[in-house]
């Protein structure tokens, strides 16, 4: 049975593909070691591997206690490490288990790797030839790709797929949890005390304004919780994500372009540009889009087009109701379903498309790729 290393399974992609993993029984079909950068020693994911969870040979398999993330020697022993800890550990890591001669499958969720020459990027309801012919030839390093990335190709992969995306612009909305579980939890304390706030102004004539103003007040002292944020998040918007990179990008922004042209395999770049944003919503990532397609198109071939890009995408009709019952993280977190609706020309021009999607970005931006690899390693 094919013996597997999972470290940063208590992150928040980790915790969702061990999720996944249980609620698609993977785990019957391979041998699983947990691993931790900060607990060694401790108990390792015991829920997931309880009844239900049975080896393939019947019996329930206990969970070993957590192994040293940083001892190459154990994870040399493993056929495959998927990894959701992190560039810090995968830059730490991976080099000296490779320059070791170590052969196995490296899977991994953090940016790091993403654009070295031997390494496939992984959507495959978008390049499943790709990794599947990245296999045969023997190559053993495959990453998840960026989550707006991967969202946005499966919300639009039937345009890409035709040949009709001359360029795309894509303003982004990403949740807390796109940040980390610690950034997760600070929103949610700054949630605390501004909720305090709200609620001691509420009842008083003109309470809103009252409370509004008393939470920027609150937001400045010192007592406020911002170690993982440096800022609030809570009842805001951060329009910079990541550090700059050139041009006046963030790397967020960066990486739109080079993934989605990695994953899509192109010989002529098809540019993709934005403005990548940090909302207060706690899970799955917005995009409004601005597609610039290479001839004018109807909004029904459009529309179709975008359906069949695969089974997970959803069109909602671009009418109010459906679209604020349907197109919101809310409607879509802890779903597969890529939604997408608000379809339109733009005034621009019957080449110019509009379209707003929302996906979750720690399933099919995150996890879910990465446990779907692992299966077809497991398959091989
Ligand atoms: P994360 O939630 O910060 O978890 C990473 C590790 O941080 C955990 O495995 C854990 O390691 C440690 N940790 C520290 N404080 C924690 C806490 N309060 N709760 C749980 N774990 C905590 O990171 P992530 O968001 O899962 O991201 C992992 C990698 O995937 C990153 O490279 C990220 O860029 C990439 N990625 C993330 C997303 C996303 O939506 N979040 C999407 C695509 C790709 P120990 O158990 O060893 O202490």
């Amino acid at each position: 049975m094919l013996t597997v290393g999972f470290i940063g399974w208590r992150g928040m992609v980790g915790s969702v593909l061990l999720q996944r993993m249980q609620e698609e029984g993977d785990f019957r079909d391979i041998d699983p070691y947990f691993f931790s950068t900060s607990q060694v020693g401790g108990e390792g994911p015991a829920a997931v591997l309880a009844a239900g969870d049975a080896g393939s040979h019947g019996t329930v398999r206990k969970s070993r206690p957590l192994g040293d993330a940083y001892d190459l020697a154990a994870l040399r022993a493993l056929d495959c490490i998927v990894t959701c800890q992190g560039g810090d550990y995968t830059g730490e890591v991976y080099r000296a288990l490779r320059n070791d001669g170590w052969r196995g499958f490296w899977i991994d969720a953090a940016s790091t790797l993403r654009m070295e020459s031997d390494a496939i990027l992984l959507l495959d309801p978008v390049n499943r030839d790709h990794i599947e012919r990245g296999i045969a030839a023997g190559i053993r390093t495959f990453v998840g790709a960026n989550c707006t990335v991967s969202l946005m190709l499966m919300a639009i992969g039937g345009l890409f797929r035709e040949g009709l995306v001359e360029w795309v612009s894509s303003m982004t909305y990403q949740a807390a949890s796109g940040a980390g579980a610690a950034v997760m939890e600070e929103v949610m304390r700054q949630h605390e005390v501004l909720a305090g706030i709200s609620s001691r102004h509420l009842s008083e004539r003109g309470g809103a304004l009252a409370a509004e103003s008393a939470m920027r007040v609150a937001v400045t002292e010192s007592t406020f919780p911002t170690t993982q944020i440096g800022v609030p998040l809570s009842f805001n918007v951060l329009p910079f994500i990541d550090k700059m990179v050139e041009g006046g990008r963030s790397r967020e922004e960066w990486k739109g372009q080079v993934e989605a042209n990695k994953i899509l395999g192109t010989t002529t770049i098809v540019p993709v540009d934005g403005i990548c944003v940090r909302v207060g919503a706690l899970r799955s990532h917005s995009q409004g889009l601005t597609i610039k397609l290479r001839r004018p198109v109807s909004l029904d071939e459009a529309t179709e087009l975008i359906a069949s890009s695969n089974e997970w995408v959803r069109v909602i009709p671009n009418e109010k109701g459906e679209t604020l019952r349907a197109l919101t993280p809310m409607a879509v977190s802890g779903s597969l379903q890529i939604a997408i609706g608000r379809i339109h020309h733009l005034t621009m021009g019957p080449e110019y498309l509009g379209a707003f999607t929302v996906g979750d970005q720690l399933l099919w931006g995150a996890a879910e790729p990465l446990r779907r690899f692992l299966r077809m390693v497991v398959a091989r």
